[in-house]
């Protein structure tokens, strides 16, 4: 007994995507869910109790950053993640590959998504330029914080994210962007499958050795950037791999996905996938990104957006995306959108915090990230409703017609 296992539910016919439960011996995730990203142990701007009020059921933080403050012993002598933030459900760790690969780091820019106008060279910073520089081994890096020297490989990966103790880790994997060469694409696969073999092995030998602690399960990440063969062969290769009878308890899907293919690549990973384990597709929160996941079998989703944009008074409506500055009616008394059941929209009007943004108060970051944390938790507890129903095809219509509909 793990304590840690995936019932799927009902699946949206003709396609990969389904209804189900995760469960983890800290409670269980019903899916398609939106997890809440807390980066450092934390949800920026608001507290694990209204996390809680808003429906989240499980939180993701970062071991990259958790290992360089405030180190994993001491979260590990709190009693791990959870309990040191007081946070009462699931938690996640991803494996800090993303965050040293992009944190100012292998990249110039932002991980490129929209790569029209772009040349790789404006991208990808030369090897001797970067703050961190991979190899066969693992990754040496530079701390964003210090500039001290850090050194991460797979099993570093799995000490760190075992020491954390969350219900759900990560493979250590390296994260590519669409520019990087077709060869380049190969040799990094090869590389995270080579990394996932080692940090399987790593977590059997930890897992072995700590029989008292509560399981944690380990995701393998599927990378293949946008090439079809890449992404299912990298697929194929993480659910054959075993080490001492021990596979991986789940998928993760990561790395640079076009936006305007998002469902298809995440579908070449999910039909090489076995049904009866749970997928999750990193970084992914826009609306229309979600609801494309869900479709192309993704279970779970974390991305910063919905938190982040609404530190800048960005909000997430079902008539689409605000600034808080240019709301129509900021006069008005009225919710920031009339049929949200948040906090927010229960307690508070426009009128009150477009005076907040004038105001220049601490208050405004939390009013609006829980509506936008809400939003996006509800979009993909809606989801799974539909599904169960028969529905989700018309959910999804409805949904993204009237999304898109404001000029
Ligand atoms: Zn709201």
């Amino acid at each position: 007994m793990t304590g840690f296992n995936f019932t799927p539910g009902r699946a949206i016919p003709g396609q990969p995507g389904r209804a189900g439960v995760i469960h983890t011996p800290h409670g269980d995730i019903a899916t398609p869910a939106f997890i809440v990203v807390g980066t450092q142990a934390a949800v920026k701007g608001v507290l694990p109790r209204d996390v809680a009020a808003l429906g989240a059921q499980a939180v993701l933080a970062n071991a990259y950053h958790l290992y360089l403050q405030p180190g994993a012993e001491l979260v590990e002598q709190a009693g791990g993640l959870a309990r040191f933030m007081g946070w009462g459900g699931p938690t996640v760790t991803d494996s800090g590959g993303f965050q040293v690969l992009s944190l100012g780091a292998g990249f110039k820019k932002v991980l490129a998504m929209d790569t029209d106008r772009l040349a790789a060279a404006d991208v990808i910073a030369a090897n001797k330029d970067r703050l961190a520089q991979v190899d066969d081994d693992g990754v040496t890096f530079k701390s964003h914080r210090d500039g001290s020297r850090h050194r991460f490989t797979p099993e570093v990966s799995m000490g760190v994210q075992h020491r954390l103790g969350a219900d759900i880790i990560f493979a250590l994997d390296e994260c590519t962007t669409l520019l990087n060469s077709r060869p380049y694409q190969e040799a990094s696969v090869a590389r995270t499958q080579a990394w996932a073999e080692r940090c399987l092995a790593e977590h059997d030998r930890l897992t072995a050795a700590r029989p008292d602690h509560p399981y944690q399960a380990l995701f393998g990440v599927v990378q293949g950037a946008q090439h079809e063969d890449l992404r299912r062969s990298a697929a194929r290769g993480l659910v054959a791999t075993a080490v001492n009878g021990r596979r991986f308890d789940g998928y993760g899907i990561g790395g640079a996905l076009e936006k305007g293919r998002l469902g298809q690549i995440c579908r070449w990973a999910t039909e090489e996938l076995p049904w009866d384990k749970p997928r999750h597709l990193l970084g992914i929160s826009a609306p229309e990104d979600l609801l494309a996941g869900i479709e192309a079998g993704a279970d779970t989703f974390d991305c910063v957006d919905p938190s982040r944009v609404a530190r800048h008074g960005v909000i997430y409506t079902r008539d689409g995306r605000y600034t808080v500055d240019t709301l129509p009616n900021k006069r008005s008394f009225a919710p920031l959108e009339a049929d949200c059941d948040c906090q927010t929209c229960a307690q508070v009007s426009r009128a009150y915090l477009h005076h907040l943004t004038r105001a220049k108060e601490l208050s405004l970051a939390a009013w609006t990230t829980i509506h936008n944390l809400r939003f996006t938790v509800r979009l993909a507890d809606e989801a799974r409703v539909a599904i169960e129903r028969g529905q989700f095809d018309q959910f999804k219509a409805e949904f993204l017609g009237r999304y898109r509909r404001r000029p």
